[in-house]
C-alpha cells in the first residue's frame, strides 16, 4: 500500500508537469488512479488467497502433530478381530445353534465400515478388508454351520483369511500413522504440504536472526529406467533406501521434504552454501553405494544435486527456483553431480 502510494503521488506529479490542458489532465488522472487501484486489489486478493492458503496448511500441520491416539485404536481394533475369531471358533465347535455370528455385525465390523473408512479415506487397503469379510461371512461361516464335523480345510482357510485382515489392517494403520506425523508413508520424509509453513519459517528466521539457510533439491537418476527393469516395487525399495541415506546423512534439526516422486528436497538450517556443498556431496556419494537387489543382482543408483543459498528474498519460492535450476544444470552436466545456484545460472534459460 506505500509502494502504492508513492507510485500515485509520482505519476500525478508528472502529469501536472507535462500536461497542460485541465480537461487532459483530469481524465489522465482518473484513469492512473482506476489503474492503480484496480492493480492493488488484484494484489490485495492473491494476498488474501495466499494467506488463507497458509492458515489452512497451518492448522493440517497442527492438526496432524496433535494427532489422535492411533495406536490405541489400532490394538483395540486387533483385539476386537481376535475376540470375534475367538468366538466363532468356539460356536464351531460346540455346535452351536444357528445364526452363527458374522464378522461384518461384529464390533470389529462395526468399526471398520464406520469408522475405518473415514480413518482411511481413498485407500484400497480398506476394500481388500471387506472383500475378504465378505468371504468369510456369506462363504465360509455358511458352509461351516451346515457340515458335521465341520471340515478341517474350511477351518484353515477362516484362520488365513482372519490372519489376512489383521496383516491388512496393520499395513493401513502403519501408512495412517505415518500421515498422522505429516510424514510420506513410503520414505517417512516430510509431506511436501508442509513445505510452504516450514520454508515461510526458515526463511523469516533466516532473516530476523541473520543465520544461513541453504536447501538441496535432489533427484534419483534415471529413475524410470530402474521402474522399468526392477517393477514398482524394486523402485519403491531404491527410494526408501535413498531416503534413509538422506536422514542419515543430514541433521535432526534438518527438514527432509518428498518434493515429487522420485525427488527431494532438504533444508539446511543455519549452513552456509560451503558446508551445504559438502552436505550433498556427502549424500551423494552415500547414495552411490545403494545397492538395493530386487531381483538379486546388485543395483547402481546415482543422484544429481542442486544446492542453493538463501540470499535474502522473503519470498521462499525463489530459493526453490534457484535449487530447481541448478538440479537441471546438474542433469545437463551428465548426472550423479552437484551444481551451486550461482547467478550467472539464473540467466541460463531452463529448457
Ligand atoms: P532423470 O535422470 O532425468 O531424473 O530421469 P528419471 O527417469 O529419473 O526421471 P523421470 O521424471 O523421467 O521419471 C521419474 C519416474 O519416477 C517416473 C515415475 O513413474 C517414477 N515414480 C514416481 N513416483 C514413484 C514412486 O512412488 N514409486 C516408484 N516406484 N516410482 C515412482
Ligand atoms: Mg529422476
Ligand atoms: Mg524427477
Amino acid at each position: 500500500m506505500h509502494g502504492a502510494r508513492l507510485l500515485k503521488s509520482t505519476l500525478r506529479q508528472s502529469l501536472f508537469e507535462s500536461l497542460t490542458s485541465s480537461t487532459d489532465l483530469a481524465k489522465a488522472i482518473d484513469y492512473v488512479e482506476n489503474m492503480m487501484d484496480l492493480a492493488i486489489e488484484m494484489m490485495s486478493r492473491e494476498f488474501v488467497r495466499d494467506l488463507q492458503k497458509e492458515i489452512e496448511t497451518d492448522e493440517a500441520y497442527r492438526l496432524v502433530t496433535l494427532g489422535q491416539d492411533v495406536t490405541l485404536e489400532r490394538e483395540i481394533q486387533r483385539a476386537a478381530l481376535l475376540d470375534w475369531g475367538h468366538k466363532i471358533l468356539l460356536a464351531i465347535c460346540c455346535n452351536a445353534p444357528p445364526p452363527l455370528p458374522l464378522l461384518e455385525a461384529s464390533g470389529f465390523g462395526l468399526w471398520l465400515n464406520h469408522k475405518g473408512s473415514l480413518l482411511f479415506p481413498n485407500t484400497g487397503g480398506i476394500e481388500h478388508i471387506k472383500i475378504a469379510i465378505r468371504r468369510i461371512d456369506q462363504v465360509l461361516i455358511p458352509s461351516l454351520a451346515t457340515e458335521t464335523p465341520p471340515a478341517a480345510a474350511r477351518i484353515h482357510e477362516l484362520q488365513a483369511q482372519i490372519e489376512e485382515i489383521r496383516f491388512l489392517m496393520d499395513d493401513l494403520f502403519k501408512k495412517s500413522e505415518a500421515l498422522e506425523s505429516g510424514r510420506d508413508p513410503l520414505t517417512c520424509t516430510l509431506n511436501r504440504r508442509f513445505l510452504p509453513t516450514i520454508m515461510a519459517r526458515e526463511v523469516a528466521q533466516s532473516i530476523r536472526r541473520k543465520v544461513p539457510f541453504s536447501i538441496l533439491m535432489i533427484d534419483i537418476d534415471y529413475f524410470k529406467a530402474i521402474n522399468d527393469r526392477y517393477g514398482h516395487t524394486g523402485g519403491d525399495a531404491v527410494l526408501r533406501e535413498v531416503a534413509e541415506k538422506l536422514i542419515a546423512s543430514c541433521r535432526t534439526s534438518d527438514f527432509i521434504f518428498r518434493y515429487g516422486g522420485e525427488e527431494f528436497l532438504v533444508a539446511l538450517v543455519e549452513t552456509d552454501l560451503q558446508r551445504a556443498f559438502q552436505i550433498a556431496e556427502s549424500i551423494r556419494e552415500s547414495v552411490t553405494k545403494v545397492s538395493t537387489q530386487p531381483t538379486g543382482t546388485a543395483l547402481s543408483v546415482t543422484v544429481s544435486i542442486g544446492v542453493a543459498h538463501f540470499e535474502g528474498h522473503p519470498d521462499y519460492t525463489h530459493l526453490i527456483e534457484d535449487a530447481d535450476r541448478a538440479l537441471y544444470y546438474a542433469k545437463e552436466r551428465g548426472r550423479n553431480c552437484t551444481v551451486i545456484a550461482t547467478p550467472d545460472l539464473a540467466s541460463l534459460p531452463r529448457l
